[in-house]
């Protein structure tokens, strides 16, 4: 897997997105001349998902986020629930919630 985040904004508030494989979308009119988006679990635009396309990617994910950066909620969740791991990890959240160690 892919990870990604934007060059713009506030770099206080900068999240580390996933790729989501094989998903891609139109483009905004204006660039219906390039080939459809790529795009995060979450649904934020990755573009060409390269560098110097206003995205950062760093292949393969990471296992801990580049100092600055925390990871995108959504796509973490939604990441899990594509490897098949969501029942386990809501297992983790729910022992967590209950104070039970895990
Ligand atoms: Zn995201």
């Amino acid at each position: 897997m892919i990870a990604f985040y934007s060059l713009y904004g506030s770099p206080q508030v900068r999240r580390l997105h996933i790729l989501h494989p094989g998903r891609e979308r139109a483009r905004p009119k204006w660039r219906y001349d390039r080939p459809p988006m790529k795009e995060g679990f979450c649904g934020t635009a990755g573009w060409d998902c390269s560098d110097g396309a206003g995205r950062h990617v760093i292949d393969p994910l990471p296992e801990v986020p580049p100092s600055r950066l925390t990871w995108c909620p959504t796509c973490v969740g939604r990441a899990a629930e594509h490897l098949g791991m969501l029942s386990g990890f809501a297992r983790l959240v729910a022992r967590k919630a209950i104070g039970v160690a895990s």
